[in-house]
């Protein structure tokens, strides 16, 4: 086995359910200065992106919202793999790594994991929130392992995923996609013929739609809280299960990044979600870890 294959076998076993290898001199040639991975350790030639289901498909068929929540675990389990994966290369091949890189999300991260996944050929850009889609796993979560070991890279997608051949034939009847349709005040864009010719996403409308129960709430619920002159009021917005909930967001990690709506009704996640009748064998699994690609 080479050193690339155990390297993504180990990510595998420890929860991934895909993983790619981008070479940071590629990330580079499209990062701006001050956010590349050799920015954030020196020297570093090598980025194993580990890709994820943000949830178990079941949780895209409650009708609950916050059941789809509470399942997204990835999200929560992602960091955990990195490291495992950076203490492996370290202690196996002898060449530093990281697992977690400050900060990873918000409106400015060090390093961009989407890029990061492109360049390891683990997904493509899609009209629905510019998320990376993969048609094994739809919608695609992420973490990053940086490493100043030298590791043979894998290559972008040669195609784009998105758009679908049914939002094609709905963009020529109706100018709009089910992406779009869903999320007309982020999302804005146009396809033209099988390729989107444009596309815009306003996470900060986003973010303020989707990202109700995280820091930022906790810290207005403390602002308001405060401020409120009227002792029922205040009670009611510091101890209310507003406030509980996203008390316990935080501190259990569930934090939403976005809400998801707009992948919801996207058939390559949809189809993504679906599970087959006949599931991979176990030696097909073992086979499919060798090469890097489970589903
Ligand atoms: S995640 Fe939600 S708020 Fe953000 S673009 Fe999608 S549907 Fe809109
Ligand atoms: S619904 Fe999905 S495939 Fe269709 S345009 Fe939107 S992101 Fe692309």
């Amino acid at each position: 086995m080479t050193p690339e294959q155990e390297i993504k076998q180990a990510a595998l076993q420890r929860g991934g359910d895909q993983v790619g290898i981008a070479a940071v001199s590629r990330i580079n040639e499209c990062a701006p200065p001050g956010h590349r991975p050799d920015d954030i350790l020196i020297g570093a030639k090598s980025v194993i992106v580990l890709a994820g289901r943000t949830t178990p498909r079941g949780a895209w068929r409650s009708p609950d919202y916050r059941t789809h929540y509470n399942n997204r675990d990835f999200p929560r389990v992602r960091t955990g793999i990195a490291m495992a994966v950076a203490k492996f290369i370290e202690s196996k091949y002898g060449y530093y790594s990281i697992g977690q890189v400050p900060p990873p999300i918000g409106f400015n991260p060090s390093l961009s994991f989407k890029l990061c996944a492109e360049m390891a050929g683990l997904g493509a850009r899609s009209m629905a929130a510019g998320i990376l889609l993969n048609r094994e796993l739809g919608l695609l979560n992420f973490a990053v392992c940086i490493t100043t070991m030298p590791l043979t890279a894998d290559q972008p997608m040669a195609d784009s995923v998105c758009p679908h051949p049914s939002c094609v034939e709905l963009w020529q009847k109706h100018k709009s996609t089910p992406c779009l349709d869903v999320c007309p005040e982020c999302l804005s864009g146009e396809l033209e013929g099988e390729r989107i010719k444009w596309m815009r996403y306003d996470r900060r409308i986003c973010s303020t739609r989707a990202q109700n129960e995280g820091m930022g709430a906790l810290q207005r619920i403390v602002l308001e809280g405060t401020n409120e002159p009227d002792p029922e009021r205040r009670k009611t917005i510091l101890l209310g299960s507003f406030s509980r909930a996203v008390m316990e967001a935080v501190a259990s990690g569930n934090v939403t990044g976005q809400c998801s709506e707009c992948v919801r009704v996207c058939p390559i996640h949809r189809e993504a979600q679906k599970l087959t009748a006949k599931m991979p064998t176990a030696e097909q699994l073992t086979e499919g870890n060798a090469q890097g690609r489970v589903v």
